[in-house]
Formats: structure tokens, sequence, C-alpha cells
């Protein structure tokens, strides 16, 4: 396992405090990393600065060689990090396998191609003896802070359009899980040139604060919480950086009565409860018609209940812990708050399971309302509240009455309502009778508080590039 940070294509011990990385399936250490000293940030943003001119000279096709190498090797040795990524993450051995490791492998792949096809404004005369033209170029050094719910794949959605792009880069992944990330630095270090790429660790408010306030970084890239992403805004504001964000979610899942019950039932099982619920897209804002609610919440309540939770490898695991105590007792105290209501019901789960590791049951919480906590805040766990509405208006009034505006879906047999409901939803995304279904070709990314960044797609690489305008005079 390596513990070696990667700055200016060397791999190097960390000279800063030492901490521990857990796993959260038994709540014992995994390994222990030290961060990278304020001396060794100033030395990766000087990298990434001093390897910027020569790296974003270098044609598309070079760039996408190299992203490519990336995918076959990381495909290659699939097992392996999806070992890791299990183990910092305590999510299902299987799941990392067979559903990240592929889509991680194709973002990649994706933003190899793209590199080489964006196109853009034509060329032309706007003023007569005069030529135009758009050109996409590099931002420059890019810093970028990843959470911890998928963190190999928040890298490849972070590295891959910045480095496509032609910019450098300082990746810091999460303290708590940059386990994967530093796998990736061993093979970054043999693949690209010095600086090019550069991965630290450390804590947010120092290592991270420190990242972002260099003056050589041009651009901040973060996917976290929405008071990170608001210090983070404070921070670029020194500078005048450019900022990606993705923050928070609370999808809302707006289920009516004619929609086919067995597969509302089944999505929110998966898609609500995937990843222990620690997904800004997570299905748990559930909104369902006046005369499917009652057969909703009693079919839901036993799917959610004969979801297997436990360790990574336990036979037929469908669900891992929460990252950390700190944030199971986050889960808990909204769950025991929405518990004193007398409207609420929590018809299954509720607790934290007894023993090692930081597992918290699948919950259903019925007879929530719009003014509830449990419905207007992330939660960020495996909890799933359901609330009954009275007519198209007020599902869709109800949905985008929210701080956050990242994902949402709409469930029933009717085309023509599932369009025109789509069409007023106040979301980055809205998936009809699914959730949660990315794919590197289509954008994602939030309205409102949930930020304004798109990662995956084109529409990335554009974030991650620049339009400028060269004119001839000839
Ligand atoms: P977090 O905001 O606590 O941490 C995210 C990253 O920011 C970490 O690397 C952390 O070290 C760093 N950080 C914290 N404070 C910082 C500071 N002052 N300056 C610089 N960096 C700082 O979030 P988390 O708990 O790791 O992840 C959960 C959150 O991420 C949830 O709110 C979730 O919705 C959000 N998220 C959003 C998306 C999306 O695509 N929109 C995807 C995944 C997670």
């Amino acid at each position: 396992m390596n513990t070696k940070l990667l700055i200016n294509g060397k791999l190097v011990a960390g000279k800063g405090a030492k901490e521990e990385v857990l796993d959260p399936a038994t709540g014992q250490p995994l390994a222990t990393v030290a961060e990278a000293s304020p001396e060794q940030i100033v030395s990766a943003v000087s990298a990434a600065a001093k390897a910027f001119p020569a790296w974003s000279a270098t044609v598309p096709k070079d760039r996408a060689a190299l992203l490519l190498k990336v995918a076959d090797r990381i495909e290659s040795e699939a097992t392996d990090y999806a070992r890791l990524e299990s183990q910092n993450c305590g999510k299902p051995y299987a799941a990392v396998m067979n559903d990240e490791i592929p889509a991680i492998v194709d973002v990649f792949r994706f933003f190899a191609g793209a590199a080489r096809t964006m196109h853009g404004a034509v060329a032309g005369e706007y003023l007569p003896g005069f030529t135009s033209m758009i050109r996409r170029d590099p931002v420059g050094v890019v810093a970028s802070i990843a959470p911890w719910n998928y963190p190999l794949m928040m890298a490849a959605w972070k590295l891959s359009p910045a480095l496509a792009g032609g910019n450098t880069v300082v990746l810091k992944p999460s303290e708590q899980t940059p386990i994967t990330a530093l796998r990736l630095a061993t093979l970054l270090a043999e693949l690209f040139p010095p600086g090019v790429v550069n991965i630290i660790h450390g804590r947010g408010p120092t290592v991270g604060a420190s990242l972002i306030s260099q003056p050589q970084v041009a651009m901040v890239s973060l996917t976290g919480d929405v008071s990170t992403g608001e210090k983070v805004l404070q921070a670029a504001a020194k500078g005048a950086k450019r900022t990606h964000l993705e923050l928070g979610g609370k999808a809302p899942v707006i289920v009516f009565d004619d929609a086919d019950r067995e597969a509302v039932v089944s999505g929110v099982r998966t898609f609500g409860f995937y990843n222990a619920g620690q997904d800004c897209t997570a299905a748990c804002r559930i909104y369902a018609g006046p005369k499917i609610y009652d057969k909703l919440v009693a079919d839901l309540t036993s799917a959610a209940s004969s979801i297997k939770v436990g360790k990574q490898d336990e036979e037929g695991v469908e669900m891992g812990p929460l990252i950390s105590a700190k944030q199971r007792s986050r889960v808990a105290g909204f769950v025991n708050r929405a518990d004193k209501s007398r409207h609420i019901e929590i018809t299954t789960g509720g607790k934290a399971r007894s023993g090692g590791g930081f597992f918290f049951e699948p919950t259903v919480i019925a007879g929530a309302r719009q003014s509830d906590e449990i419905v207007r805040r992330e939660v960020f766990g495996p909890v799933v509240s359901v609330t009954r509405f009275k007519d198209a208006d007020q599902a869709i009034e109800w949905a985008n009455d929210s701080d956050y505006g990242l994902a949402s879906s709409v469930w029933t047999n009717d085309v023509g309502k599932a369009m025109r409901v789509a069409a007023r939803l106040q979301y980055g995304c809205t998936w009809i009778n699914t959730h949660f279904m990315l794919i590197s070709e289509m954008p994602h990314g939030g309205l409102k508080r949930s930020g304004y960044g798109k990662d995956l797609s084109m529409y990335a690489l554009e974030d991650y590039t620049v339009p400028r305008h060269v004119m001839v005079k000839l």
C-alpha cells in the first residue's frame, strides 16, 4: 500500500502530521499517512506551474495516449484498486469491482477521446479585413479537492478533464480516504512528466486551505459540502481564481399514482441505499401520490429491511458502514430528531448496528412533512423519507422548495406527464422511471447550492478550458 505523496514526479513521504486512515467496517487503522508539510504544498504547486508551459503545448493525441494508458492500467489492476477502495471506504468489494472500477476506467477513456474532438465556434470575418477565431486553452494550475464517498472515481472525474484540457494539477483527496489516489500516484509517477500531476494528503482546513490559497493556483475544483464550497469561494476570491463546485444534494423522487410500484421500490432500494446513502444524488426524498402512498411505504419498508448489511467480503453483502463514527452520529442525530415528531413513523431501521464498525441500519421514515428537517437537509446516510402529495403542482413545488438542485427523478407510466414535470424541475439532472444512472457522455452537476461545476461530458472539458479570441489583420 503506497502512503507516499506525488510531488514533481517523485513519490515522497509527507513531512507533516501523521494521520491514521481507518477501515470503517472495523473502525481499526488501515494505514498511517503523513500529511504534506507547508513546504511540500508549495513544492507541489511550483512543480505544477513549472510543468504547465510544456504540458499545455502537447498535442491532444499525446495527452489522450497517456490517459488511455492510465485507463488500461487501472483496468488490468482492477482487483487491487477495488480491494483498497473497499477497505478504505467499507464498501462491498463486489460493488467497487463491478460498478465503480468500470465507470472510472471509462471516464479516463472518454476524456482521452474528448481531448481530440473538442469543437467550437467557426472562424470568420466579423470586421472587414480581420479574421477572428476562437481557441479553447487550458486554465493553468488546477487545485482539485475531493470528498470521501467515491475517492478513486472523484479523482478520475477531476484529473481526466483537467489533464485532457492541458492543465497541470495538484489533487488532494479526502484525508479519510487517500489510499486509492495514492496508489494511482505510483502509476502517474511512471507515466507523466514531472509536475504535471501531483497528489498530496492532508486535512481540509489546513492542507486544503493552504493549497487553494497558493498564488500560482489558477483554478480550484471542489466536490464536497456546501459549507466547504462557501469557504473555497471566499479563499478563491483572493486572486479572483476560477472555481468549479460540486456540492451536496437532496434528490426528490416524485412517484405518481400510476407509477410501476415494483419498479419504484426496486429503484429506491438500490439508489436510495447505494454506498450506504453517502451519495449526493441518493434517492432519499420521496414524494408519493395520494393513492400509491400506503402501499409504497409498506413495500419500501420490507425492501429496505431486506438489504444485507455487512463487511466488504460477506456473502451477498449489499450495504457497508458509514465512513466514520462522526458521520454515523450525524445520521443518528437526524433520525432521532425526526423520531420525536408525532406525525413521523420510522417503519424500519433507525439505529446504529452494534459491534465494531460504523454501521447504521437502512431506514425508512414515513409521514414526513415538507417543513421537517429530514426532508430539507442532506443526511448522507441510509435514510429515505416519504411524504404524501395531493397533486402534480404540489409535488413540483415541494421538490423545488429546496436549497439543493443536483438530481431528481419522476416515476409515472404517462410519458407526457413525466416530460411536463421534468421541464419544471430545477435540478441539474432529472431521471424518468430510473435514478442515479451516470454516463461519461452526459454532464453531472447542479443548480442552487449544489454548485455549478459540471463533471463528465464535454461540458467538463469546457469548464477546465477557457475560450479565447485570436484576431488576425488581413
Ligand atoms: P467536505 O466538504 O467535508 O470535504 C470535501 C473535501 O474538502 C475534503 O478533501 C476536505 O479535506 C476538503 N476541505 C474541507 N475544508 C476545506 C477548506 N476549508 N479548504 C479546502 N479544502 C477543504 O465533504 P465530504 O464530507 O468529504 O463529502 C461529503 C459532501 O460532498 C456531501 O455534502 C456531498 O453531497 C458532497 N458530494 C457532492 C458530489 C457532487 O457531485 N455534487 C459528489 C460527492 C459528494
